[in-house]
């Protein structure tokens, strides 16, 4: 008999899902972990008197208690854990600014979203109307596709528009360059800028908040992370932090059982990895791993990573201007511009601003404020910064981040009282992903859901994939992805 019935590789999102998925469904499970808290990306950590959130700016997916069937409640609820988390609503969807060039707010609702686009650029309430009719369109048709709606039941507004870059459609909808930036700011958590983005995905995101709305949680992404621990853990899971798998066994070409970074061998006959893709398929045998896989991984481009100032302010949000939870601050209206400097150490020229105490998520003492600033960027322009120069470097990139906010909210930087700089050397440390990829792959169209289907078709007998680097990047859709994954290995091997 083995060890154990499953044994799940890394404790991210789509780690702690399957686990505890897997485990209630009746499979003796054990999950390893090589950091020393659950949640890979969605953890949190303490500085002074302030807790930071490492990643979740915006949850999708939340929706209302009625749409709980087809939102993460319903995966919360089987989980048994929706009494424990606190959901807190963000009221608007993000606040898009160009210094000197426009300043908008959308609501986090579709008509909301139009008349606020109408009031800043008068005359385009129909062309938004009919824009948010093709991104509506898309999604629902899109989620039918890959949910398994034959392809000839399909609408072919997926085929005719979802491969589209974001800004062909952008363009064939507006005339306004600056409505089409306000629309389109979106790209800087997706990783691609609109002339290269799918349109799909844009369309994805967009419904997803405006539809189910953007959340947060009180206790940030830890407290969802811990949750999914506990409930792993209440149903009788083993887990083991501080320990890698180095190694994943195998017998006549099925999976076997992993080995441990001390030696220890566990058996089991199913094996979720969490890790990134390269690092899965380099633990293993090379002869077990299919010629046809191998060449498919050689055909992927490792994806973004992020470079993230926390900041704790000695103010409230009021008193410093802040007045959407979330806002994108971009130097000027060329996105793809901003979009290269993601590769270099040039001054950034486009943030993601967060700041949690808008609709509070617990983590600022009364009367200050925890305030993230964020840039997607590739890890390569890390790699070529000698040792000795790394903290000088990352201290003096940090500066671009508060210039730039500096533009949109003056007299930030006086208010700051304890900040900590994470670069994609940190993500690559914490993840121990290539590149500190945090959404697996680079998501350019050839990632799409009509080209390939890596979860699907791991090529290993008893080897399952979960997580980004498996499909999309994101919480919603890793968390979703471990509980899919692991409803499969127990159809597929109920007793
Ligand atoms: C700064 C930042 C901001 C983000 N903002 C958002 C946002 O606002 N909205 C959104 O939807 N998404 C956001 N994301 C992306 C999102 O957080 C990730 O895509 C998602 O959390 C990845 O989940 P995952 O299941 O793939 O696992 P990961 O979080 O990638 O975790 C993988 C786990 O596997 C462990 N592991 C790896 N190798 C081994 C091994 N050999 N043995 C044992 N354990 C191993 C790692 O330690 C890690 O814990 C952000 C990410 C970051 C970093």
């Amino acid at each position: 008999m083995s060890d154990f019935d499953a044994i799940v590789i890394g404790a991210g999102n789509a780690g702690l899902t399957a686990a505890a998925t897997l485990q209630r469904g009746g499979k003796r499970t054990l999950l390893v972990e090589r950091h020393n808290v659950p949640g890979g990306c969605a953890t949190s950590f303490r500085r002074g008197r302030f807790e930071f959130e490492v990643a979740l700016h915006q949850l999708s997916g939340i929706g209302t208690e009625e749409q709980k069937r087809i939102t993460l409640r319903g995966l919360f609820g089987k989980l048994g854990i929706t009494d424990k988390l606190e959901f807190v609503e963000e009221h608007d969807l993000y606040r898009s600014v160009v210094p000197g060039v426009l300043d908008v707010t959308l609501p986090a609702d579709w008509d909301g979203a139009v008349d606020a686009l109408e009031a800043a650029f008068p005359g385009n309430r129909v062309r938004v109307q009919k824009f948010f009719d093709l991104v509506k369109q898309t999604t629902y048709w899109q989620m039918a596709a890959m949910r398994g709606t034959p392809a000839e039941q399909v609408d072919a507004v997926v085929f005719r528009q979802g491969l589209r870059p974001t800004q062909d459609v952008l363009d064939e909808h507006f005339d306004d360059q600056r409505i089409k930036l306000v629309l389109g700011s979106y790209w800087s958590y997706l990783g691609q800028p609109p002339s290269v983005l799918r349109f799909q995905d844009m369309a994805m995101l967009l419904f997803a908040y405006l539809e189910f709305k953007p959340w947060h949680l009180r206790g940030g992404s830890q407290a969802m992370s811990t949750a999914i621990l506990d409930s792993f853990l209440e149903a009788g899971g083993q887990v083991r932090f501080n320990t890698a798998v180095t190694r994943i066994l195998t017998r006549n070409g099925a999976v076997c059982g992993v080995r441990l970074d001390d030696g220890e061998e566990v058996s089991a006959g199913a094996v979720v990895s969490n890790a990134s893709t390269p690092l899965t398929y380099g633990m293993l045998d090379p002869d077990v791993v299919p010629h046809s896989v191998r060449r498919d991984i050689g055909s992927r481009r490792i994806g973004i990573s992020a470079f993230v100032l926390h900041m704790g302010l000695d103010a409230t949000p009021a008193e410093l201007g802040f007045n959407a939870s979330t806002s994108f601050v971009f130097a000027d209206m060329d996105d793809d511009r901003t979009f290269q400097a993601m590769r270099t150490l040039d001054p950034v020229r486009g943030i993601c601003v967060s700041s949690y105490d808008i609709e509070p998520i617990g983590f600022a003492p009364t009367g200050a404020s925890h305030v993230s600033l964020m840039t997607l960027q590739y890890a390569d322009a890390w790699d070529k910064v000698a040792p000795e120069d790394y903290a000088r470097t990352k201290f003096a990139y940090a500066e671009t981040l508060i210039d730039l906010l500096e533009k949109m909210t003056p007299g930030v930087r006086d208010a700051i009282e304890e900040v900590d700089v994470a670069t994609p050397l940190t993500m690559m440390r914490y993840l121990g992903h290539p590149g500190g990829a945090i959404y697996g792959f680079d998501q350019d169209a050839t990632e799409s859901w009509q080209f390939r289907n890596s979860e699907r078709e791991p090529g290993v007998t008893g080897l399952y994939l979960a997580g980004s680097w498996a499909g999309y990047g994101g919480f919603q859709p890793t968390l979703e992805a471990g509980a899919r994954v692991a409803r499969r290995i127990l159809r597929f091997t109920a007793a």
